[in-house]
């Protein structure tokens, strides 16, 4: 028998259900509180628990080369309830992990169900726990019901919560052309963190600034569903097409003005720049900054390659505008996934700012495993920043460049520019044959899959002998509750 309180889980879609499983095999007892079939969300269709909302596909399984494959094969190693039930109720897809929805769901619940430590509770949390539930995790996704979504906001202060998703597409640092863009601030302006060379510039002509606009009103776009439609959100962030609809030079006085930057290859001022900024800390990933975009995502690389610099862009994150539901986590959540201000509630899914249903059971995952350990009185450090894990954890509690703007931290997707780089990139392959550029790229991602795994399984024989410390976090909070 057990005799642990129970830890709350408030959310039973892929994070809250994948959390729940994590803390019932860890021996805790766990309460999950799922508002579906009393209130439905305007995207749920039934009462199962890990409903996928959308597609059925959990990307590629391929963990050598593909960064969601090789989360898949982390989360496996960890006993995912996520990946277990997918696994089961896999669909012929080539190289994907595609899932028969229902039987998904329907094994997700049922097992959930069945375990003699997890109890299910059909009932909204409407709004901050009662003082009784000294451990929390929430776990209510991009549409958490209005009354929990206003306590959060009040518990994180305004501006700290956001009610939509704003994305400017971002790309891996090593396929932007060198020789084409320049770094450059506007007026060479250091301002505060910054050198005066804090950007990478790319230059456009008349003609092809033109050509450009035509491409981006030409373009297909995405459109919103009934219920994002009413979302007041437009005037803050347009979408960069809706801002070429508004007349051809409103991108060249808005986000693409050309002023205070000199093109070193001309010596002159060009007729209109698209600016990347920094994305993470490592400096891999680059931002398109006020490109959020409707564009359809094969529209978007087709149309942004046409940008000088980009021809060969590859992009970790394409645009988009959504109704969303996201914290400011680099700043509010500590390395345990812990409100700072108030460490007895964690939070865990889309809301902590990741995107897609395999990244959002991964922090589920990591969110259990940290509450158990925490009820358990043992420590857990978080994986290592080299694992597909470690490496989104740490970008949406810290990695991501806090002061890169307002509102600069958007749902991201797993991908290898998270992950610190080779210290030696790779030459030759296998059979010693020099490498070319895309063979290269390939050979680089298969070293930091390996890396990745065979630091996962250390950090698990370590995780098995609990370490005394926990890693990153502050000692302030260390094992606080309520
Ligand atoms: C319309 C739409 C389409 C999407 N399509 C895709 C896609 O194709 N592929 C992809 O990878 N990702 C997609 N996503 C993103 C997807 O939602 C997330 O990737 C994933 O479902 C998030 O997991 P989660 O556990 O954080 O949230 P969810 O899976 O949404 O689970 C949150 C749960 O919390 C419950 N809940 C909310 N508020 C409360 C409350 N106050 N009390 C109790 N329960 C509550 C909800 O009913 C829900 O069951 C889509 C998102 C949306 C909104």
């Amino acid at each position: 028998m057990t005799t642990f309180s129970p830890i709350h889980v408030i959310g039973g879609g892929l994070a809250g259900s994948e959390a729940a499983w994590q803390i019932a095999e860890a021996g805790v007892p766990v309460v999950l509180h799922e508002m579906r079939p009393i209130r439905m969300t305007d995207a749920h269709k039934t009462d199962g628990l890990a409903e996928l909302v959308c597609s059925n596909s959990f990307r590629s399984d391929e963990w050598e080369t593909n960064a969601v494959g090789l989360l898949h094969a982390e989360m496996r190693r960890m006993g995912s309830l996520i990946l277990a039930a997918g696994d089961l109720h896999k669909l012929p897809a080539g190289g994907a992990l595609a899932v028969d929805r229902d039987g998904f769901s329907a094994e997700v619940t049922e097992r959930l169900a069945a375990h003699p430590l997890v109890t299910i509770a059909r009932e909204e949390v409407a709004g901050l726990p009662p003082a009784d539930w000294d451990s929390v995790i929430v776990a209510t996704g991009p549409l958490t019901s209005p009354a929990l979504s206003e306590a959060v906001r009040a518990l994180t202060g305004e501006g700290e919560l956001a009610f939509f998703d704003a994305i400017a597409p971002v790309m891996h640092l090593d396929s932007i052309d060198q020789t084409i863009v320049w770094r450059q601030s506007r007026y060479d302006k250091a301002g505060p963190g910054g050198t005066g060379a804090d950007y990478l510039n790319c230059p456009m002509s008349k003609e092809e600034y033109e050509a450009f606009i035509d491409a981006l009103l030409a373009g297909e776009k995405t459109s919103f569903k009934e219920w994002e439609a009413s979302t007041p959100y437009f005037d803050g962030c347009l979408p960069v097409e809706v801002m070429a609809e508004r007349g051809r030079d409103t991108l060249r006085f808005g986000p693409m003005k050309p002023v205070g930057l000199t093109d070193p290859r001309t010596g002159r001022r060009p007729y209109a720049v698209v600016q990347l900024r920094q994305d993470n800390a490592h400096g891999t990933l680059w931002n398109m900054v006020g490109f959020q975009t409707k564009l359809k995502h094969g529209e978007q690389a087709r149309v942004f390659r046409m940008i000088p610099g980009l021809a060969e862009a590859e992009f970790a994150r394409l645009g988009g505008l959504h109704r969303n539901t996201f914290l400011n986590s680099p700043k509010l959540l500590d390395g345990a996934l812990r409100l700072k201000a108030a460490p007895w509630l964690r939070f865990a899914g889309q809301i902590t700012g990741v995107e897609g249903y395999v990244e959002s059971a991964a922090i589920g995952l990591l969110a259990g495993r940290f509450a158990a350990a925490e009820r358990k009185g043992e420590s857990l450090r978080p994986p290592p920043p080299t694992t597909a894990l470690g490496a989104l954890l740490s970008h949406i509690t810290g990695g991501h460049l806090l002061d890169a703007g307002s509102a600069s931290f958007q749902p991201m997707n797993i991908n290898y520019g998270l992950l610190p780089p080779l210290e030696t990139a790779p030459v030759a392959g296998a059979e010693g044959r020099k490498l070319k550029g895309k063979e290269r790229g390939t050979e680089k991602k298969r070293l930091m899959s390996r890396r990745a795994l065979s630091d996962l399984d250390a950090w698990l024989a370590q995780a098995a002998h609990a370490s005394p410390v926990m890693a990153g976090l502050d000692p302030a909070i260390r094992g606080q509750t309520r």
